[in-house]
């Protein structure tokens, strides 16, 4: 039975999808006004395991992945570049896109653009407006009373005694400390851009934008909602808010958050300056899907301290491991169609790597099962290969795609003569034979199959 820790009741829940067979997940997108930094990028590797996760235990997946294309930040790129809020979003869109194919980050049923959805936003403030939970300030800005609102704080935890009963903020973002009535609809100001509306002309707040999308394509009620924990207030909080004053539904069941992605112990961030994006790490020379195998060491809800070191071992392991099944593959020349499903150490291996998954998306452990298996002299080749590609569903490194490293014909005479010496007994003309597979980089280990040739790793 899969479980996950869900944040809105503080502890780990047995998952069961609103509908049988289908799961619903709505998850948080780029505010594209730069490249995406890996600490993003973490967090939409963690969702793409646990969107893999759901589909490796049988449930088709229908997962909304917005695109914040109209907010603070995007407006204050492009007013410095001197440039339309589009030049911004589109090269940074398409950016982030490259950025999941290369990290093979599959690709969500939707990934709505809020610029498209300002309709739906407006339709959702009235609704809000109706409740009398929303009301207009001076200065034409819609805001959501949030006093009036009985479980605001439920997914922070908030301390009721710090809310400012008639205190807002206009901004996106701000401390839990320091919760206010949020802006819905921003009255329209110079130089940002703007759309009519019943309330004036203006634009959405960015907690808004993830209301109306996610209710647009899934409902009024879902399965689970994703971001990372910076997202929990205020950002998760006023979308309950929001949502669930207008249908009167539970937004999402479960609210799963990944921890952040650190530098010297501090926060990845750009507005710290503490970041790198994919880019950086292809200039050094290191592959994405390294930086894919680094997050999966580190289980999602734990701090990941990214160091170039750290990556650099991340690599080593990512290396031997593709190392290894070069070698399996290899060797699993000769036992074509062997494969068994019955074969009780396939199960086990199988069940422990389930195991560890189903314990909240326990990748850390699915990889050393990984490694178990790859090392596991008497599991037989071709089952070891079919074993690794079913696994690779669910930890997207691309392992089916690694190629035989193909012994040459002249290894493989080699081998057979050897092994014919040694069953004629002689050990002296073996062990000449031997010698010559070496020279030519390759040596001979059991294997389930029997002697068989393995190319000899290059430390
Ligand atoms: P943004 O583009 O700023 O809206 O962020 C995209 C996603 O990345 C959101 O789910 C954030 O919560 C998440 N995020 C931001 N900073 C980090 C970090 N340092 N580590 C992990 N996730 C992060
Ligand atoms: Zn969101």
């Amino acid at each position: 039975m899969l479980q996950l820790w869900n944040t809105l009741s503080g502890k780990k829940e047995d998952f069961v999808p609103m509908d049988k067979r289908m799961v619903r997940i709505y998850t948080c997108g780029p505010t594209v006004y730069d490249f995406a930094h890996i600490g993003n990028l973490r967090t939409y590797i963690f969702e793409d395991v646990l969107r893999r996760t759901l589909k490796y235990s049988g449930y088709k997946v229908r997962q909304v992945m917005n695109i914040t294309d109209i907010d603070d930040k995007i407006i204050k790129r492009a007013n410095l570049e001197k440039k339309d809020i589009r030049e911004i979003t589109a090269p940074y869109t398409t950016a982030f896109k490259a950025d999941m194919r290369k990290l093979n980050i599959e690709k969500p049923e939707v990934m709505p653009k809020a610029t498209a959805h300002i309709k739906d936003m407006i339709s959702l403030i009235q609704e809000i407006l109706e409740s009398d939970l929303a009301y207009k300030g001076e200065d034409g800005s819609v805001y959501f009373n949030i006093s009036l609102f009985k479980d605001y704080g439920k997914l922070s935890k908030i301390d009721h005694k710090n809310l400012k009963t008639g205190a807002r903020v206009d901004a996106d973002e701000y401390e839990k400390d320091d919760a206010r009535d949020f802006v819905l609809w921003k009255s329209r100001k110079p130089n940002e851009p703007f759309w009519k509306s019943p309330f004036g002309p203006g634009r959405p707040g960015w907690h808004i934008e993830c209301s109306a999308m996610s209710m647009k394509y899934l409902g009024p009620s879902f399965d689970i909602h994703t971001g990372a924990v910076d997202n929990i207030f205020p950002h998760h909080e006023n979308e309950i808010a929001q949502s669930e004053v207008a249908t009167g539904k539970p937004l999402s069941r479960f609210w799963i958050h990944a921890e952040h992605l650190l530098v010297d112990g501090k926060k990845m961030a750009k507005s710290a300056g503490n970041f790198y994006t994919l880019r950086d790490i292809e200039k050094k020379g290191y592959s994405p899907i390294v930086f894919r195998y680094l997050v999966l060491t580190t289980h999602y809800r734990s701090k990941l301290n990214f160091s170039w070191d750290s990556l650099e071992s991340a690599k080593n392991g990512l290396d031997n491991l593709i190392g290894e099944i070069e070698r399996i593959l290899s060797s699993a020349r000769d036992s074509k169609g062997r494969y068994n499903n019955e074969n009780t150490t396939l199960v086990k291996y199988e069940n422990k790597f389930r195991d560890c998954l189903e314990d909240d998306l326990g990748t850390p452990g699915c990889l050393a099962v990984l490694w178990e298996i790859v090392k596991d002299r008497e599991l037989p080749s071709a089952n070891k290969i079919k074993l690794i590609r079913k696994l690779d569903k669910v930890l997207g490194l691309g392992l089916s795609q690694i190629k035989t490293g193909r012994i040459p014909k002249k290894v493989e005479i080699l081998l057979k003569k050897r092994e014919k010496a040694r069953l004629d007994k002689d050990f002296r003309l073996a062990d000449t034979l031997r010698e010559r597979i070496e020279e030519s980089g390759y040596k001979i280990e059991d294997t389930a199959e029997g002697p068989a040739a393995m190319k000899i790793k290059n430390e």
